[in-house]
């Protein structure tokens, strides 16, 4: 028998207010309803190694004119506020690493934050306990 226990570890559940998990989405600044959310634009004239990130860097587009907030992370439906280094004293080529190190912070945290069972970009839905024919019967 390999039959484990079911581990009863709790996952702290962080809930962070600045987390949105799913549509409609709001303002993270004035919390006016949002209208939608825009993909991070690839540009093939001009590559950007946060192209590679594409998936998971989105613009809330809003009505309610605030100049903050509107970019955000994006894992699955879950959005958190994501901020991009505008530091004069990087180069190009450190401003896109400290932005790619703060957009993988922010995944981090939606990943923590994330229900267990929400559906992943990458991972199949598989539904648990439908059926036992999980292949070939003696
Ligand atoms: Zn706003």
């Amino acid at each position: 028998m390999l039959a484990q226990k079911a581990q009863t570890t709790l996952i702290p559940v962080v809930s962070s207010p600045l987390v949105q998990a799913g549509a409609p989405y709001a303002c993270p600044a004035c919390g006016q309803p949002a209208l939608g959310l825009v993909p991070w634009p690839v540009n093939p004239a001009n590559p950007c190694k946060l192209d590679d990130w594409a998936a998971h860097i989105w613009y809330l587009r809003r009505n309610c004119g605030c100049r903050t907030g509107g970019r955000v992370a994006r894992l699955g439906d879950c959005i958190t506020p994501l901020e991009f280094s505008y530091d004069r004293s990087l180069n190009y080529e450190q401003r896109v690493q400290a932005n790619i190190t703060a957009l993988r912070d922010a995944l981090a945290l939606l990943s923590a934050v994330m229900p267990a069972n929400a559906p992943e970009p990458d991972r199949k839905l598989d539904q648990p306990g439908t059926g036992g024919s999980n292949g070939h019967s003696t």
